[in-house]
Parts: structure tokens; C-alpha cells; sequence
């Protein structure tokens, strides 16, 4: 029976190599693509691009969810955070844990990532690579084939399962090397180098620690918010999301869940989420922010409909807010 391994696989180039360097040897690889609200690199729902570089390579792939698991590790990771809420050592750690997981389960002899020594300044040094090994519980089964020949050879290539001869010595930032073996594995699809990691993004970031302080109970519903539209705060238990295009109006409503919605009547324009329950001055606010970001109407009484539990009230919108007022609650 040929030797099976398991890989982590952003659908980045890098992740794709190292299935390349395995598979290139006859071993069989199993891909893991981990998803959340917060990774976006893995391309939409209808051009899944790891889904397609699968295919095309002939390997087979799981898309697993992460999920209130996933959540509560962003709320406290054990081993900190990058410049933003990325906890990348702890996130790789995570992903690494389910992988061993599923090692197990198939009988696979390794994991393998696509990380290569120094690339990356928090979860890619030497001392990071040792120490997410470690703590994932994969001591010796964990391959990085990009970098394999400057580290410490692992038990599948001490067995002779893994050829450490065919395996590479890159590090550093540059990506020509890669770039080269692309070309002569000549790969069709991958996705854009990282970046792609929206707990990097400093918004995204802030109201992240936003939902943590506030929400204590939230949901993965308000999770996938968080990447949708304009945040704002107006109290502690109060907040409002105003979506910007017709398109996120669309995916906002289908996430309405326990928020109300308030939108103009009469008039094409943004929808607002809301949570919480405001009172008769906070609908003003609110009515006058919806009001800001309507901003082709130019009728003078313009009416906001709301909806909370299936049932709709009406009131003025008022004048929208200023700038400045605008920029008091947002988050
Ligand atoms: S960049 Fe994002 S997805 Fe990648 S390890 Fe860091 S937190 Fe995880």
C-alpha cells in the first residue's frame, strides 16, 4: 500500500508545492482547506480555488468549516498575536491538531504544510516551526517539504517512506524558487500569495476585539458580519451594520437572524442590521445614518421602515448625520 499523508492546503502556491513534492513520489495526498469568515483566499463559493487545483492535480481535498472552536481560540491564544488579531501560531497549531486528527483516522504515515523557514516573521522561524510541531502533537510526523532539507529529518523519511532527497531547502521572503517549480510542475490554478487573512486587516481587527468585549455570547453569525459593511457603535449594547452595495444588502438580510432591519421607505438605498434595542432618541441616530448613506435621496421627509420580529413600524428619518458625527460611533 502506497504511503498516505495529509496536507494542509490554503490553495497558495506554496501549499500546493509541497502536495506536488509528495505526490511526485507516489505518496498519496489527502488536502485539508480550512475555511472561516476570516479567510478569504480560498476564493468564493462557486470558484473554490483549492477545490479546482484538486482536480486538475489529481489529489483529493476536504473543505473542513471552523467554527465557536476556532472563535474562542481568536479570543485568547495562548501564544499571542501577529501586529493585528492574528494568532498565527496558535491558529497553524489548531489546523495542525485536526489534521493529526484525521492522520489517524486514515491511516496516513505524515502531515504536510507548505511553510517555508523564515518567509513569514511570526509562524515561519525556526524556533515557531519547533514550537508549533510541539504543540500540535505531531513531533516527527510533521514534513515541511519546501524547507525539509534544513531541518531535522522526520520519522517517514528516517523510515524511508518520504525520499528526503527529493525534498527542498528553501527559506527566506523570495518566492523565485517557487515561482520555478510551478512552471516545471506546471501548475494552472492557485491562489495569490497570503494576504489574504482578513484577522490581519487592522478593521476587521478592531471590531473583532469589538464583538469580543461587547458580545460576550455572539454567535457565528455575527462572526461572518464582521466582513460585511459598515460597523458602528452607539452604546455598549447597540450596534449597527450598514451594508454597502446592493450586493451586501443581499448577503445582510440573509444574515438578519436576531437583528432588526431598518431600511428607507420609498427610496432605494443601504440596509441596516441592528442589535440591540433602541430607544426613541437612538432611532434617530439610526435613522439619520441610514439617512447619510442614502446619499442620492434628496427628497426632504423621508420615512424609515423597520422590521423586528415580523413585525414593521415606521418613522422619520430625519437629516442624516455629519461626517464628524459619523465618525464618533463607528467602529
Ligand atoms: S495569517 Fe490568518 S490564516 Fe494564516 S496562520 Fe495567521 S491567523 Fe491563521
Amino acid at each position: 500500500m502506497s504511503t498516505r499523508a495529509v496536507a494542509l492546503m490554503s490553495g497558495g502556491l506554496d501549499s500546493v508545492l509541497a502536495i506536488k513534492l509528495l505526490q511526485d513520489q507516489g505518496i498519496q495526498v489527502l488536502a485539508l482547506n480550512f475555511v472561516s469568515c476570516f479567510f478569504a483566499c480560498a476564493g468564493s463559493q462557486k470558484r473554490h480555488i483549492p477545490t479546482i487545483t484538486a482536480r486538475e492535480e489529481g489529489f483529493e481535498i476536504r473543505v473542513l468549516k471552523l467554527g465557536m472552536d476556532y472563535m474562542r481560540l481568536l479570543e485568547n491564544p495562548p501564544h499571542g498575536r501577529g501586529r493585528e488579531m492574528n494568532p498565527c501560531v496558535d491558529c497553524h497549531t489548531f489546523m495542525l491538531q485536526k489534521a493529526k486528527k484525521i492522520m489517524t483516522e486514515i491511516g496516513a504515515a505524515l502531515v504536510i504544510t507548505g511553510e517555508v523557514l523564515g518567509q513569514r516573521p511570526l509562524s515561519q522561524h525556526l524556533q515557531a516551526l519547533r514550537l508549533i510541531e510541539k504543540e500540535s502533537g505531531l513531533s516527527g510526523r510533521l514534513l515541511r517539504p519546501l524547507s525539509a532539507q534544513l531541518l531535522k529529518p522526520t520519522i517517514p523519511e528516517d523510515e524511508g517512506l518520504v525520499d528526503r532527497s527529493r525534498l527542498l531547502a528553501i527559506q527566506g521572503r523570495s518566492r523565485k524558487n517557487q515561482f520555478a517549480l510551478a512552471e516545471k510542475f506546471k501548475l494552472r490554478t492557485f491562489s495569490a500569495p497570503a494576504g489574504g487573512c482578513l484577522l490581519t486587516d487592522p478593521v476587521i481587527s478592531r471590531r473583532l476585539r469589538d464583538l469580543f468585549s461587547r458580545l460576550p455570547d455572539y454567535d457565528m453569525i455575527d462572526a461572518r458580519l464582521l466582513s460585511l459593511g459598515r460597523h458602528f457603535r452607539l452604546h455598549p449594547q447597540l450596534k449597527a451594520i450598514v451594508g454597502r452595495n446592493q450586493e451586501e444588502n443581499e448577503r445582510l438580510s440573509r444574515l438578519a437572524d436576531n437583528h432588526q432591519q431598518l431600511e428607507l421607505r420609498d427610496h432605494s438605498g443601504p440596509l441596516m442590521l441592528v442589535r440591540g434595542q433602541p430607544n426613541q432618541q437612538e432611532l434617530q441616530v439610526l435613522g439619520r445614518l441610514l439617512r447619510f448613506y442614502a446619499k442620492k435621496v434628496t427628497a426632504k421627509e423621508v420615512v424609515v421602515c423597520r422590521i423586528q420580529a415580523g413585525r414593521t413600524d415606521e418613522f422619520p428619518a430625519g437629516d442624516p448625520l455629519d461626517n464628524q458625527q459619523v465618525e464618533d460611533i463607528r467602529i
